[in-house]
């Protein structure tokens, strides 16, 4: 008798797995502290994906009913061909999203093209508005050009932009009302990011630039009413309105908010592992696959079901211990 091929991804604990997150590079303009160490070793081209094996690995978690993916990296335009990777993608008829997270260098040239190739949503990292400390955080990246970015983004017409802000304590979070601000003299969307101890930094110590969603809350509360929403986008985040406006505030708050017991995604490094949690190492090697039996898809898309058996239950982060977790979020695809 032949079995029917799956066509949903549900893991052991009954939850359904629908949203995937691609990470199409490990390397990035940035070096944001928090992220990178200073002198990254990127990975051998040979050990990356190529773009055609990433497509292939987007359509068959769409066969099995991944409806939304994301886009990320490092960062996701720097890599040469994203943007035909991304017309391609956006042509797979299931998917009812495809998103991209973004530094926002690029997008000045890139925004466009990317609202073209059918990407809806569009998330950019900001985590402050002087030019020196954006300079200080990511190294190397210029304020202004990504400023222009999200102009051009604005311009395009996406479906919701939403700036990501990851707050530190004495590094920005005296910035938090300017930031949702700007949000709102855009008509954006901002969500503030706890830090996840994900690889070795240098320059802070994570447990005193810890700054929780719940300080940031009582910061926005003396210039803006925060109006809870039932609204959820399938994702960590828990949102507010601000009231007044257009724009929405969300807080993504793995420390102080376990969020596992919703989680619907799993997510692929440019090397093509598939990690089936951002705080645990349990991990499928999809490449290895994909380059032992090419052009095999029904043995692709059954080492990616059998991988939801391993899928934890939940992430254990300990912001006060040396992280156990040592890739780096620009590995990880955040
Ligand atoms: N380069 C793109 C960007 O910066 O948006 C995409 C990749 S980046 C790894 C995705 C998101 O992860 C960014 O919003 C970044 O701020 C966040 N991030 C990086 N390292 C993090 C960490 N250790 N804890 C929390 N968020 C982190
Ligand atoms: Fe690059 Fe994004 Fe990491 Fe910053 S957060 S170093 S922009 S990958």
């Amino acid at each position: 008798m032949t079995q029917t091929p799956p066509t949903q991804l549900i893991d052991r604990f009954g939850r359904t797995v629908d949203y995937l997150r691609i990470s199409i590079t490990d390397r990035c303009d940035f070096r944001c502290l928090y992220c990178m160490a200073e002198d990254m070793t990127f990975l051998p081209r040979a050990q990356v994906l190529t773009l055609e094996e990433l497509y292939i690995l987007a359509q068959a978690f769409a066969e099995l009913g991944v409806k939304k993916i994301r886009i990320t990296g490092g960062e996701p335009l720097v890599r040469k061909g994203a943007l035909g990777l991304l017309q391609n993608i956006g042509r797979i008829e299931s998917l009812t999203e495809l998103v991209i997270t973004t530094n926002g260098s690029q997008l000045e040239t890139m925004a466009a093209s990317l609202k073209d190739a059918g990407v809806k949503r569009i998330n950019i990292s900001l985590d402050t508005l002087d030019a020196d400390k954006f300079k200080a955080i990511t190294r190397t990246g210029d304020l202004h050009q990504v400023l222009r970015g999200i102009q051009a983004a604005k311009v395009a017409g996406f479906e919701r932009i939403k700036i990501n802000a990851v707050i530190l304590k004495d590094r920005n979070h005296q910035e938090v009302n300017d930031l949702v601000q700007f949000a709102v003299d855009n008509g954006i969307d901002i969500s503030f990011i706890e830090e996840m101890p994900l690889g070795i930094v240098s320059q802070h110590d994570r447990s005193e630039a810890y700054y929780s969603s719940a300080l940031i809350k009582a910061d926005l509360a003396q210039k803006f009413v925060l109006v809870a929403t039932p609204e959820k986008t399938g994702g960590p985040s828990n949102y507010f309105n601000v009231a007044g406006t257009q724009s929405r505030v969300g807080f993504i708050s793995p420390h102080s908010e376990n969020f596992c017991s919703t989680c619907n995604r799993v997510r692929l490094t440019v090397e093509g592992r598939l990690l089936l949690c951002l705080g645990n190492e349990h991990s499928v090697d999809l490449k290895q696959v994909l380059r032992t039996h090419p052009g095999d898809m029904a043995r692709l898309k059954q080492a990616i079901v059998d991988a939801m058996l391993i899928k934890p239950e939940k992430h254990e982060f300990n912001i006060n211990e040396q992280p156990v977790i040592l890739r780096y979020m620009s590995m990880t695809g955040g």
